[in-house]
Formats: C-alpha cells, sequence, structure tokens
C-alpha cells in the first residue's frame, strides 16, 4: 500500500507446523488502526468464548502498527496480545527494542500464532523464509541465554529474539516475553501462554523497507520532533534518570506502593531508590529502543559488592516501587539483583514483586508459618526474602509454586482473609501507584480492560501535573487531587487515548514525558498512512478499539461485578499527603458508566455501539 501498513498478516499452526500470509483488510485498518487495536479485533473475532489461556483455543498476536516501518520517535514498540492465565480477560503488553521494526523489515503487519508445538520449537522469520526449528537444547535456559545461543547458532547478530525464561516454560502465570534483553513485555502472563504452546523464541529480521505514504513531509516530521522530545527530556531530566526521577514525587503524594499497600510514607526509602542516588549508585545510563530520542530504560553497571556486581538493564520505576518500598527495601543494588533475576527468569517484575509484599504480610498476620514457607522467615527489608522467593516463584518450586497461578489464586490456598488482603483488579496486581491518592485511577483500574493497569490509561500522571493532553479537554486543573469532579472524563480519556497510542504503535513516554502532542502524533499519522483523520475520528478509533477489549471480556463473563477494587483501597492513611481518604469509588464509576454510555451491568449500549460502528 506505501501507507504504513503491508497489510499481510503472518500466520504460524504449531499444531500444524504449517505457516501462511493472509492479507489485512483495509477497513480493519481504518477502525483499528493495527498493534493492540487490530489484535484485540482479531481475538474478538477468533477466541471461541471463555477458554483455557493455557488450552489450544488460545492465540498469541504480535502486532506492529503504521509507525514501525519509518523512523518515528518511539516507533520501535510492538503489541503482544491473547487471553491472560492471570486474569482470563484480554490481554495486550507491549515492548520495544527492535522487535516490531524487524517485524515489519520481514514484510508483515503482524504475527498470529496458534495451535500447540509436539516438543519445544523457536521460530526464525526472515521476510518470506518463516522456519519452525528445534529449541530443545533451549527449553530450561534462562531468556538471555536463549538469546545469546540462537544469535550464535544462527550467526546472525541482526536478528531480532523475543524469548521466554523457564517461568514461561513453566506456566507461571505471571511470565512475561523478553525481547533482546532490554525490553520486557511485562503484564499479563503471555510469556507463560507462548510456554503452553511450547514456543521458546522468535527471531525476526527482513530486508524490505516500507515507505511513508508522503515521503518528504514523514523525514521533515521526524526530524522537527526528534529534537523537540530530546530538548525537553533534557531540560525536564527524563533523559538522564529515566523513571526513577519520579518516586520522590510519587512518594511524597501517596502513590508509591509501601509495605504491600499498608504503609503511608516512606520518604527516605523512595530518595534512596529514586534519582539522582540510583542514578550514580548504579552507574546508569540511558538505553534507548531503535529510533528513540529519550532512552528511559536504564544500563547500569555495578562493580561491588560481589553479590551484587552486574552489567546490564536497570530497573524502572515500577519495580523500584514493587521490588523496594513495597518490601521495606531500600537500596537500589538489591532492586536491581531482583529485576535482573526476574528479567532472566521471565517474570514481570511489578506482579513478581507484589507477590514478595503478599507473601510477607501473610506471614507477619500469622496466615502462613515458616512450616509453609520450607523453614524462610519472610520479612520485610530482607534482600534474602525476595531472591529466594523469585527464584522460587520463577522455577516454580517450594513455596514459590503457591503463586504459579497469580496472587489471587495462591491466597485462596492460604485462607479467606489473605484473599481480602491482595491488591488487584480482575486477578492482575496493582502496579506502582495507588487508586487512593491519584483517584482516577479508581475507574482506570476497575474497569482496565487487561485489569489493574496504569499503563492503559496514565491518568496519575495528570493528576501529578506533569501530563495533559489539551486536544481532547486535558489540562492543568481539570483534575484536582480527592475531588470527584472530571476524575471520570480523565480517566475515560485517557483509556480511549493509551488505546490508540499501542495501536499506533507509539511509545507513550513520547508524549508522557517527551511532550510531543496529540497534534503531532496526528501529523505522523497522516503522514505515514496518506489518510486524514481529525483528533475526533483518532479518539473514535480509541474508544472502539477499548470497546472491542471490553466485549471481549463481556463475552467471557466479565460484567460491573468484575469492575471493582480491593479492600485495601478503602483503608485510608494516617498520615502523608492522603491522610483520611478513600477514593469516592460508587460515584466515580456512575460517572464512567455514564460517560462510557454503559448499562448498569457495565455492558455498552445498542446506542453506543452503533455510535462507534461495532
Ligand atoms: S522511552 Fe523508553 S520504552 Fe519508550 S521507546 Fe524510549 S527507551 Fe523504549
Amino acid at each position: 500500500m506505501g501507507n504504513g501498513y503491508w497489510q499481510r498478516l503472518l500466520r504460524v499452526d504449531l499444531t500444524a507446523r504449517k505457516s501462511w500470509v493472509e492479507s489485512i483488510d483495509e477497513k480493519d485498518l481504518k477502525q483499528f488502526i493495527g498493534g493492540a487495536g487490530l489484535a484485540s479485533k482479531i481475538l474478538l473475532d477468533e477466541v471461541p468464548g471463555k477458554i483455557d489461556p493455557y488450552g489450544p483455543d488460545n492465540i498469541v498476536v504480535f502486532a506492529a502498527g503504521p509507525f514501525q516501518g519509518p523512523a518515528i520517535p518511539g516507533g520501535a514498540k510492538f503489541s503482544i496480545a491473547g487471553i491472560s492465565p492471570v486474569t482470563g480477560t484480554f490481554a495486550d503488553t507491549a515492548a520495544g527494542a527492535d522487535w516490531g521494526p524487524a517485524l515489519k523489515d520481514a514484510g508483515y503487519d503482524m504475527l498470529v500464532v496458534q495451535g500447540v508445538a509436539e516438543k519445544p520449537v523457536y521460530l526464525q522469520i526472515v521476510d518470506d523464509s518463516v522456519e519452525i526449528k528445534d529449541a530443545s537444547h533451549l527449553w530450561g535456559r534462562d531468556s538471555y541465554e536463549a538469546i545469546d545461543a540462537i544469535r550464535n547458532e544462527t550467526g546472525d547478530e541482526k536478528l531480532s529474539i523475543a524469548s521466554i525464561g523457564p517461568a514461561g516454560e513453566k506456566q507461571v502465570a505471571i511470565a512475561c516475553v523478553v525481547v533482546d534483553k532490554h525490553s520486557f513485555a511485562g503484564r499479563c502472563g503471555l510469556g507463560a501462554v507462548l510456554g503452553s504452546k511450547g514456543l521458546k523464541a522468535i527471531a525476526v529480521k527482513g530486508t524490505r523497507k516500507l515507505e511513508p505514504y508522503d515521503r518528504d513531509k514523514t523525514p521533515e516530521l521526524i526530524k522537527q520532533y526528534q529534537q523537540k522530545i530530546l530538548k525537553e527530556v533534557k531540560e525536564n531530566g527524563f533523559k538522564e534518570h529515566g523513571t526513577p526521577a519520579l518516586c520522590e514525587t510519587a512518594e511524597s503524594l501517596g502513590d508509591m506502593p509501601i509495605k504491600y499497600w499498608n504503609g503511608d510514607v516512606w520518604p527516605e526509602g523512595a530518595k534512596r531508590l529514586g534519582a539522582p542516588n540510583s542514578t550514580k549508585v548504579l552507574s546508569a545510563v540511558p538505553y534507548p529502543c531503535k529510533f528513540c530520542p529519550i532512552g528511559c530504560h536504564r544500563k547500569i553497571s555495578v562493580q561491588e559488592p560481589p553479590e551484587y556486581v552486574l552489567k546490564g538493564v536497570g530497573p524502572e520505576y515500577e519495580t523500584y516501587g514493587m521490588m523496594g518500598t513495597n518490601l521495606l527495601i531500600d537500596d537500589p543494588k538489591v532492586v536491581a539483583k531482583g529485576n535482573d533475576m526476574a528479567n532472566r527468569l521471565g517474570l514481570d517484575t511489578i506482579s513478581a514483586g507484589s507477590m514478595v509484599g503478599f507473601a510477607i504480610e501473610c506471614f507477619e498476620k500469622g496466615w502462613l508459618t515458616s512450616k509453609d514457607t520450607g523453614g524462610l522467615e519472610l520479612k520485610w527489608g530482607e534482600p534474602h526474602v525476595l531472591f529466594a522467593l523469585l527464584d522460587q516463584i520463577g522455577n516454580k518450586k517450594d513455596f514459590g509454586a503457591v503463586f504459579s497461578a497469580g496472587t489471587l489464586r495462591a491466597a485462596e490456598s492460604i485462607s479467606s482473609e489473605a484473599v481480602k488482603a491482595v491488591v488487584h483488579c480482575k486477578g492482575l496486581d496493582f502496579p506502582s501507584h495507588d487508586a487512593r491518592s491519584c483517584i482516577s485511577l479508581a475507574p482506570t483500574y476497575a474497569t482496565g480492560t487487561r485489569g489493574a493497569c496504569h499503563f492503559r490509561g496514565g491518568c496519575e500522571d495528570v493528576e501529578m501535573g506533569g501530563f495533559f493532553i489539551p486536544e481532547i479537554g486535558i489540562r492543568e486543573g481539570t483534575v484536582k487531587f480527592f475531588e470527584r469532579e472530571n476524575q471520570s472524563m480523565v480517566a475515560a480519556r485517557c483509556q480511549d487515548y493509551f488505546a490508540l497510542l499501542n495501536s499506533l504503535v507509539i511509545c507513550a513516554f513520547m508524549t508522557d514525558g517527551g511532550g510531543m502532542s496529540f497534534t503531532e502524533i496526528k501529523e505522523f499519522f497522516n503522514a505515514v498512512t496518506g489518510w486524514d483523520y481529525s483528533i475526533r475520528e483518532l479518539m473514535d478509533a480509541g474508544e472502539s478499539i477499548f470497546t472491542v477489549q471490553r466485549l471481549i471480556n463481556i463475552r467471557d463473563g466479565y460484567n460491573a461485578k468484575s469492575d471493582v477494587l480491593p479492600g485495601k483501597m478503602f483503608q485510608p492513611a494516617k498520615e502523608g499527603f492522603r491522610a483520611g481518604k478513600v477514593p469516592p469509588f460508587r460515584k466515580l464509576m456512575k460517572d464512567y458508566y455514564a460517560l462510557r454510555g454503559w448499562n448498569d451491568n457495565g455492558e455498552p449500549t445498542r446506542d453506543t455501539l452503533d455510535r462507534l460502528g461495532l
């Protein structure tokens, strides 16, 4: 087409050991854009209702969008989607590095993996050559070793490789997908779904180049916005310190998890984990995905003490929250080691940190004893507890095996009090943002199509004052802390906006932190595709995408009864910024359903579906 899409979907059936190419309908591209959007449409059409996420009916969709062809800033991202073993809901997760552009260079917009391999395999895709190769020798190896081994045996340094670790192989429900030892499609356990299919890794590269529709304007815009973003992130410190720069602010606003959501304040801990301290202690420098002027990922080099020596990818804010303040650990080197262990095992660092915090709370309250934990005393602030539990969870062994189906399922096997203590929505552990502080997160988490996720919304940054989208009425002062007005509007519009970003696919940090406006993203989209979308039309696409994801969940049995928050979100803090406050949840949800055009059962009405053309 020459307009940002090949209109080609590569399908691989592991049971039949066959692959073939299908064409993608232009109408679907116009409505669902690509990435997570188009993947959602495929999951709605092809998954036959509620299924076993590890069964043969689940499919895994790897999806690029129109932005992976040209070198658009933030355009190295791609989506992975399927039915989650953690939540049983729709799930999409994104990663960067080089994999999305590599798929596009090979001549495909999407890859759909279906069926189950008889024995472990990996895929090697180079242009029209699609090989299903034996991976028996890689099974059991950690994600980094597997990526290195594939590079060595193919002799091809240019392959971009997405791999699972032992956690994915053993179907630990929080298993992630590791890309190029650099970026991580973390949430919702799609690494475990790949493990259930016997698929260890997908290596891809290509020699084709997809030209944008406007070959003059697109490179001009790229140059202009690369420079603009670079200037912005140099000035606001995002480039130098990455997401850890958020730690102190988040803690001061009651947003950061402390002691598995039981603590209120810990400024000293957040200061030690945050920037500039962690940047210095870990010798952290930016580690950009392809085409990225920011480099929010961290490359670290720890020289001492011997047990913490490490060169590689460093922790981000979310991991400092869940493996740091959440566990009363304040040493960046400890979190860096925990992060590295989780990456190699192929575990989502957010959910893994959450599980450890939950286990310690259970131990403290007497719901677990050392008899249950094989003699391990679970205490706050103890690095060896973090490391031991990560090893056990990732390898599905000893006490850690209790977490193999997620925190909620583990709690169900412990006690009814433990179930009430889990901090989750639809089974997905909270990330490092507290819905008692930024209350627009309350409806965002409760209705999140993949469960509790801040990055399918981004509204907390609006509330904290660092991110606005004036084109859709989200400005400084649109919401105020703890006040109901506009919160649900911000939640819903941010969800739709992020659904759009995850479909284009563009890294949200280009706009949230990098300062690229929605209008500028629209200019890119129109230059690349040759279409003439308005802001309104792009938002309609975002809303359609979010709604399709909601429809998948409704089809599979989720409804208003599933749109709830965990009990701890109604326990007010005794001190600090959010002392005495809890979100007015029912009122926020009432506002939210009305704005969305959903009935009392949480289902989009016929009018809403007609308005969206669904
Ligand atoms: S900002 Fe971070 S996640 Fe986004 S493209 Fe750049 S390095 Fe990758």
